[in-house]
């Protein structure tokens, strides 16, 4: 039986909250949380919920950026946390996740079971449940695509037009449609994932080497500013496009002027996992060499992803220091930015370098005062992407169309104080859409519609602002025939629209 937490336990008010406390609604609140430890648990209380007619909302690690999980009026979240036990393979399935895994936990587990990773995100405690169903993606997708490129099959909780729950495991083979849906299209969506299934996964690199560069808002021009910004975009669009350099992951954190530094770390493994040739790392480093950029620890760089300790072994590359670490040590050692008090988040895919003109436009925004308003730490994060990510046939039998893209940008900020919300979502608002504004055609404008400069938007970043805009499914999941594809899955297996929230597929 899964463990009932109603309002006059004392763990209601901890555990009915949501990570991001922008979403702390005591009015919106579930009216209780079905903590689940084995998928039987989870269907069993995925009936009583129905059949009481209560609204289930799923939850497995927690960290939606949006309201999706918590706000459920007197409904019931569907807890996942619980749900972590990786039962030993079977029945040809070599690998078995549970959604309540978090991502630390996985990476760990693979590594010491079998020595195979997956390609997902770096925040520790991200829950498996809504990563993989959003697609997954993290350091090593450059060089082994997407999680979801791996899923072999899903166990997942459906509920009939009827109102019966049904356990059904899903594959290429067995309602291949709702599989696929299954992999990018979204959680929250068709049903409860209780198992992720692979039959083969990427050996983990041996070894990674690090680096981090750190530059000086004091001293920084707009000329030297837009130079770094296009030197990063223009590797990835040219020489980043050739499979020797896949195992190259780098992440410029733009952080708004008030901050100090803003910086660059990155990662690197050669494609066989180890770091005998370091060319194509130096390669890169050197072209911020004119920049005078200050060598930094990854603190300073701000880029959480990667261990702000050092155990591993300082090198010379060049004129750069580099840390060679343990493959292990580098993944679970970076935290990610772990979320806690108030946040906000954007999204954006490039299909190109930036223009000089994008690249001005992030400079102002980033010099940009606003009296008043503090925006300390708050960053546009350009991630580098594309590589196996980009493989063709992957956006035909996954739900995560982005396959044409070089960078993934994520705008983010966080902060303690209800008062700040409006200034800094303000801040933020006017960035983006003054971003989007160039390059797209007017009745998209604000937005980085699908063209030949963007692919839209990531669904494990949703941002409840693109709900303003009609196409706002367009920018999630592209223009051709995927979401009409999930709008009909959504039809078969999910009639009564009992799993929905405000960005959620519309029958
Ligand atoms: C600090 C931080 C770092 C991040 N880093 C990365 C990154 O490097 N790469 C990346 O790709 N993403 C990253 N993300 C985004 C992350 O992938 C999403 O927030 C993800 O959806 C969180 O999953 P969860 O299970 O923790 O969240 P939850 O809040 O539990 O769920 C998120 C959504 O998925 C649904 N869902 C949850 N479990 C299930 C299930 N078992 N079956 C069906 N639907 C389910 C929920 O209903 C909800 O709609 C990061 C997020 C944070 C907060």
């Amino acid at each position: 039986m899964a463990i009932k937490i109603t309002p006059t336990d004392a763990r209601y008010a901890m555990l009915r909250r949501s990570r991001n406390l922008r979403w702390d609604n005591k009015a919106e609140a579930a009216a209780e949380i079905e903590m689940c430890e084995t998928a039987e648990q989870a269907a069993d209380a995925l009936q009583r919920i129905v059949s009481a007619g209560l609204r289930p909302t799923i939850r497995s690690g927690g960290h939606c950026y949006e309201d999706f999980v918590v706000n459920n009026p007197g409904g019931a979240i569907l807890d996942l946390s619980l749900l972590t036990s990786v039962a030993q393979a079977g029945d040809g399935e070599r690998y078995r996740i549970s959604p309540g895994q978090q991502l630390g936990e996985v990476y760990l587990d693979l590594y010491k079971r079998h020595g195979v990773t997956i390609p997902a995100g770096s925040c520790y405690s991200v829950g498996a449940g809504g990563h993989i169903t959003g697609a997954g993606f993290g350091v090593l997708s450059r060089l082994h695509g997407l999680t979801v490129d791996w899923l072999s099959a899903v166990e997942i909780l459906t509920v009939g037009s009827k109102g019966h729950v049904a356990l059904r495991r899903v594959d290429k083979d067995h309602e291949p449609d709702l599989f696929r849906a299954c992999r990018g299209g979204g959680g929250g969506n068709f049903g409860v994932v209780t198992c992720f299934l692979f039959d083969r996964l990427p050996v983990a690199p041996f070894e990674v080497t690090n680096a981090h560069l750190s530059f000086d808002w004091k001293t920084m021009t707009e000329d030297n500013f837009t130079a770094i910004v296009m030197a990063f975009g223009d590797y990835w669009d040219k020489r980043g496009r050739d499979p020797e350099t896949w195992g190259l992951f780098a992440g410029l954190g733009l952080t708004h002027a008030s901050s100090g530094r803003f910086g660059l770390s990155l990662q690197f493994c050669n494609p066989d996992g180890r770091c005998d040739d370091l060319k194509p790392m130096q390669e890169f480093l050197d072209r911020f060499q004119e920049f005078g950029p200050l060598e930094a620890a990854s603190s300073a760089s701000g880029d959480k992803r990667f261990p702000s300790r050092n155990p591993g072994a300082r090198e010379r590359v060049g004129q750069y220091n580099i840390e060679r670490l343990l493959w292990l040590d580098a993944t679970i050692g970076g935290s990610g930015t772990e979320q806690s008090g108030r946040a906000a988040y954007k999204s954006s895919y490039m299909k190109q370098n930036f223009t000089l003109a994008e690249a001005k436009c992030a400079y102002k925004h980033l010099t940009r005062t606003v009296p008043g308003v503090n925006l300390r730490g708050s960053v546009m994060a350009v991630d580098s992407y594309g590589g196996a990510v980009n493989a063709k046939g992957l956006a035909e039998v996954t739900s995560a169309c982005q396959r044409s893209s070089i960078m993934k940008l994520q705008f983010q900020q966080y902060w303690d104080h209800p008062e700040e919300d409006a200034g800094r979502l303000q801040w933020m608002r006017e960035f983006y859409t003054d971003l989007y504004s160039q390059q797209v055609e007017p009745r998209y404008a604000g937005t980085p519609y699908p063209n030949e400069y963007y692919e839209g938007c990531y669904i494990n970043y949703p941002d409840g602002d693109m709900l303003s805009y009609a196409f706002w499914p367009q920018l999630y999941w592209g223009e051709q025939d995927l979401y009409p594809f999930l709008q009909r899955v959504k039809r078969g297996y999910d009639s009564n629209n009992i799993f929905h929230h405000k960005m959620s597929i519309r029958a």
